[in-house]
């Protein structure tokens, strides 16, 4: 299968607000959109996204992972940037009938439809870089993925930066372009002086994530990780390791920890990132003041091999969804 994110369904849900009200929405064929070259969000990044998945079981229906709670963290993010706010009930029909459109063509697990719904701002004014865009485009995109996971999972290693922040006090919980743009020089620093997948963004020595995935820690009997708070984007795949987790008997540790903490605790816990892409993902090696740091003995442990397990299990139709995390359509 093609590359994550580089192959397209050829039809996309699309809604448009102007006039203080929301177009009805409709279904249309893939092709490039037209806009005002002052739209607000080229000048003023204007945007956010979001980002799930659905599978197609074997009885030919898809299911959608955690619809509704992604489009409540999309009109949170829209909040935050002062951006219209979709109707939940606009946004998430508009994800059902374009899964619905595609259902055949959805991959069977472990591969999937990854959505994207992203919503932008469109007012035509580039003197508007302190206020909102009152006009936007809101749509959702679908792309056929494969699995993560296809050439074998191997540990990540990071570099701990105990300096820099990902995001912005503000923003650090919203799913928006900037943040991405804020982490891309650092991570590709950091790649080309170190060798290392991703950055573990640490100001201060407070440890909270990379640049598009939460962070764990995990023994046979604990999971530690940072508590919900501003800095960070609350995860879907996060909430829903803690919560499988807790029900096998792991005691949840969401508390804050600083880097020398972490740089001990890796002797005896795993440490994974959790992210609907790769769902959880081993961290191997960590890279702190130039100096190389193993994860226990550097490869995936156990403990990440069961909770990804036990999660998978519930999106592919092999376990009870006793959360009720999945919508059915077809
Ligand atoms: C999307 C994202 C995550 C993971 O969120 P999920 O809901 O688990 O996919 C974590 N961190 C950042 C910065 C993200 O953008």
């Amino acid at each position: 299968m093609a590359q994550f994110g580089t192959e397209f369904c050829q039809q996309i849900a699309i809604a448009r607000f102007a006039d203080g009200a929301w177009s009805a929405a409709s279904i249309e064929p893939l092709k490039p959109l037209a806009m005002h070259p002052a739209s607000h969000v080229f000048h003023y990044a204007s945007s956010c996204f979001e980002g799930f998945k659905a599978y197609r079981w074997e009885d030919g229906k898809a299911r959608i992972y955690r619809l509704h709670d992604h489009v409540a963290r999309m009109q949170k993010s829209a909040a935050s940037l002062r951006l219209p706010i979709p109707d939940a009930d606009l946004l998430a029909s508009m994800v059902v009938d374009l899964v619905a459109a595609q259902v055949d063509d959805i991959p069977s697990p472990p591969s999937s439809l990854y959505l994207r719904p992203t919503l932008i701002g469109t007012l035509e004014n580039i003197g508007a870089a302190a206020a909102p865009s009152h006009e936007a485009t809101l749509f959702v995109l679908a792309s056929p993925v494969g699995d993560y996971f296809s050439g074998g999972s191997a540990a990540l290693k990071l570099l701990v930066d105990d300096q820099r922040a990902r995001s912005t006090e503000q923003l650090g919980s919203t799913k928006t372009g900037g943040n991405y743009a804020a982490a891309l020089g650092p991570t590709l620093d950091a790649k080309q002086q170190y060798g290392v997948d991703q950055v573990l963004f640490c100001p201060n020595g407070d440890v909270q994530e990379t640049g598009a995935a939460n962070f764990l820690l995990i023994s046979d009997n604990e999971i530690i990780t940072k508590p919900l708070d501003s800095t960070f984007l609350h995860g879907m795949t996060r909430d829903s390791i803690l919560k499988l987790a807790a029900d096998l008997g792991y005691s949840i540790n969401e508390r804050n920890f600083n880097v020398d903490e972490l740089l001990a605790l890796v002797k005896t816990h795993e440490a994974a990132l959790s992210g609907t892409a790769a769902c959880l993902s081993p961290v191997g090696t960590l890279v702190y003041h130039g100096e190389e740091i193993k994860v226990r003995d550097g490869a995936e442990g156990p403990n990440t091999v069961r909770l990804r397990k036990a999660l998978q299990d519930i999106q592919y139709g092999l376990a009870e969804d006793r959360y009720s995390w999945l919508s059915e359509v077809g």
